[in-house]
């Protein structure tokens, strides 16, 4: 049988994290944080000297770093030179570099083809901005979330950032490769008055749904 992968994608503070996580956890899937890979690459690109600007410059980088994919309590994780930089890939440098690197259409053909190599690790929750549309359009589980700038601005700052959000947001939705969007077929969640709990369990509902749909006899 095939692994199921569920796909959340959305704007930036839009909850899909807090949301994936939830949901893995109720499903007993494997979370994974496509953003999180991105951020590395972003992070790797300015610890190397490496100009972000540069098309060719980043793509080069994808051929010759040294990364894996691993699996620890359930969330995947992609370690290069077998570290996995959790706290460098949050910080603010790092945000407002990583969607330069994300608009590189060789570095998403990298990344698309990791983020599919996460099936060896049974059913996915897949984050991010491109999921439904590129990385598993086949999946019939797709999800996009967002929220008003307010309060997706509120979120960041309660978490401690100040971030100019509706700038990536426009970054991310405006590159020619694997825009941002709201995939063809997917269940558009605006989170702003909900708390987690509340949005967790209507993608919840919709996954238990559509699997007894997918059940039934035809
Ligand atoms: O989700 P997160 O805020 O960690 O994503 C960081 C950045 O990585 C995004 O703003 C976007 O530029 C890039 N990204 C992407 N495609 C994904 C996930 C993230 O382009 N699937």
């Amino acid at each position: 049988m095939q692994n199921i992968v569920i796909a959340i994608d959305g704007t930036s503070a839009s909850g899909k994290s807090t949301n994936a996580k939830l949901v893995a956890q109720a499903l007993g899937y494997v979370y994974v944080d496509t953003g999180a890979m991105y951020r590395t690459l972003a992070w790797y690109c300015l610890q190397h000297g490496v100009d972000i600007h540069n098309v060719r410059s980043v793509a080069a980088v994808c051929r010759r770093w040294k990364t894996r994919l691993t699996c620890v309590d359930s969330q995947v994780r992609l370690l290069v030179d077998g570290y996995f930089p959790e706290k460098e890939i949050r910080t603010v440098e790092t945000s407002a570099a990583v969607p330069h690197v994300a608009a590189v259409p060789k570095v998403r053909d990298w990344m698309k083809r990791k983020q599919r190599e996460c099936v060896q690790f049974g059913n996915l929750v897949m984050e991010g901005r491109d999921i439904g549309t590129n990385v598993f359009p086949e999946t019939n589980f797709k999800f996009y979330l967002d929220a008003s700038l307010a309060e997706r601005t509120r979120r960041r700052v309660a978490d401690g950032v100040q971030e100019d959000l509706a700038r990536r947001d426009r970054r991310d939705s405006q590159r020619a490769a694997a825009p941002l969007m709201i995939p063809l077929g997917a269940v558009v969640v605006n989170n702003s008055g909900q708390t987690p709990a509340e949005t967790s369990e209507l993608i919840l509902n919709e996954i238990q749904r559509r699997l007894a749909a997918s059940d039934a006899p035809t």
